[in-house]
């Protein structure tokens, strides 16, 4: 409420914001979880709180008068359509040089992700996030985030002879034919269900290709995890359609947060004040840098670090399609949760998920998500003209992506004597190469902040989401997010409170 005093105020209500909202509350405190997308905890009028991917409408994206869709053709013929203004679910926010996807309401990207949840190799951890112990992290903090999240493992026995899953193993086939490990991916889904699904007892969820714009039944978004568990505490409140404009120093001590009230079109209903004695920003990395580094430009926050707004990545994330041979077919019912990857990481510096092309026809097409060792990091800065964040993410910062999974494709293409497919991003276009679904950096652990997240300049307050990890999981990033955030959180309710 307007006015109102609160120990500890968190903004957004995604993986870094769920784990300190919950482990603040079971530690006694009382927390304002402040999220500005929707709840999604009600039936549109076709009974179902999330749209179908193929067939979006209002509720699929977040105050867009047409749709983005990542793969924006399909057989050379642009797909997206015109929808109505809304608070809708997947934010396609658009930067100079690149589209940033990520998800709006209660529950952040879990409620739009493909719940791929993987810990990455440890080998891999001291490039991650140098400055944390990797001890710490696999015996303690990876655990508790697999856990709390509700990770699990295809059933490989199951696997090999679901429907659902013909073009993954068709995938997997031509990753080992061309001397590529093969891995089974982890992910949120429950995979019980997803059985159900092929057997035609439940209703489909995974098996009707929803994914982007929410899924209805079988995966374990934060709304099945964390939420409920933040809920039963009674020491949260959670209000959606809010959202934090301003955080500054209290007269009286703590910070005033400044919180816009939001219909359903985006407009501004009401404008509250709130003082918090601490903030954690939970805003992922584009919110939670955009908020910084507005914050220390325009006087709110002068004393921030110079490290705000530094250090973004994109995941190496680029995207491409293979056309199979006729005696190739990948499918036409397709789980639109994968469950598998190429692991070239060591050797050509790419990590390739065998993505679902769920259209409902047999496609012949093989694609693919890779994430990639990409060396190159941009900054947010303050456009005083414009009175917004910008992002100097450059489109040629995606060529070492490129080539990195090429190091895979054009390998498997010159084995199977098969080609690149044109037609997904465009016409003639071949790499998915303008888009990331993993932005990571911003407020970068132990730069923007010290080893925890308490951000340099101000007590009382912390950065708890992707925004810490510097650009690069080289895996996808949810798990290590959630495992960072479980980590901090308990070193700062043990100092600050
Ligand atoms: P987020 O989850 O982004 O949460 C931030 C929240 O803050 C959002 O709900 C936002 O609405 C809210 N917010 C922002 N600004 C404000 C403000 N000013 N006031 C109030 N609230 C605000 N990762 C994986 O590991 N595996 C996958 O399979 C995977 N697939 C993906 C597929 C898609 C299509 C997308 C978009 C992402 C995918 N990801 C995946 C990435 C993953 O979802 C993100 O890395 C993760 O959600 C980031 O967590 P976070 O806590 O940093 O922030």
């Amino acid at each position: 409420a307007d006015g109102a005093r609160v120990p500890a105020l968190v903004i957004g209500s995604g993986y870094g914001g769920s784990v300190a909202a919950l482990r603040l509350a079971q530690a006694g405190v009382d927390v304002q979880l402040v999220e500005m997308g929707m709840a999604w905890d009600t039936p549109g009028a076709d009974g179902k709180i999330f749209a179908n991917t193929t067939s979006p409408d209002q509720r699929s994206f977040w105050l867009r008068t047409r749709t983005k869709q990542p793969l924006s053709n399909f057989l050379g013929f642009p797909i997206d359509k015109d929808i109505p203004r809304y608070t809708g679910i997947l934010d396609a926010e658009e930067f100079g040089g690149i589209v940033v996807y990520q998800g709006r309401g209660v529950g952040g990207g879990s409620l739009v992700n493909g719940g791929m949840a993987v810990t990455p190799k440890r080998e891999n951890f001291g490039a991650i996030l140098p400055t944390v112990d990797p001890g710490e992290m696999y015996d303690t903090y990876y655990p508790r985030a697999n856990a709390g999240l509700g990770v699990g493992l295809v059933d490989p026995a199951w696997f090999d002879s679901a429907d659902c899953y013909q073009y993954a193993r068709v995938g997997r086939k031509q990753a080992q034919r061309s001397g590529f490990p093969f891995v089974f991916v982890p992910d949120v889904y429950d995979w019980a269900y997803m059985q159900q699904e092929q057997a035609g007892t439940v209703p489909r969820s995974a098996l009707a290709g929803e994914i982007l714009y929410g899924n209805n039944y079988g995966k374990k978004s934060l709304q099945k995890t964390y939420l409920p568990r933040i809920a039963a505490t009674g020491r949260v409140t959670v209000s959606p359609l809010h959202r934090v404009t301003t955080v500054t120093p209290a007269s009286g001590g703590g910070y005033t947060v400044v919180v816009e009230q939001l219909d359903t079109s985006g407009a501004v209903t009401a404008t509250k004040s709130v003082t918090a004695d601490k903030v954690f920003f939970a805003a992922g990395s584009v919110g939670t840098s955009k908020l910084l580094v507005k914050l220390k430009a325009t006087g709110a926050l002068p004393n921030l670090g110079d490290e705000v707004g530094k250090g973004w990545g994109d995941n190496g994330n680029v995207m491409c399609g293979r056309a199979n041979h006729i005696w190739d077919p990948t499918g036409s019912l397709q789980s639109s949760i994968p469950c598998g990857g190429i692991d070239n990481w060591a050797a050509g510096g790419a990590f390739a998920e065998v993505a679902p092309l769920p259209t409902g026809i047999e496609t012949w097409a093989s694609f693919y998500l890779s994430i990639t060792k990409n060396p190159n990091r941009a900054q947010f800065s303050w456009n005083p003209a414009t009175r917004s964040v910008d992002l100097n993410w450059q489109p040629a910062w995606k060529q070492p992506s490129i080539d990195m999974a090429k190091s895979i494709f054009d390998r498997i293409n010159a084995k199977e004597g098969t080609i690149y497919r044109t037609d997904l991003f465009g016409t003639y276009k071949i790499w998915g190469d303008h888009l990331t679904y993993h932005p990571l950096g911003g407020a970068v652990l132990g730069k923007a902040t010290d080893n925890y997240g308490r951000l340099a300049g101000y007590q009382g307050l912390y950065a708890i989401d992707g925004s810490l990890i510097p650009g690069n999981t080289s895996v996808n990033p949810f798990v290590t997010i959630t495992a960072l955030a479980e980590r901090n959180i308990e070193k700062i309710i043990a100092t600050d409170f």
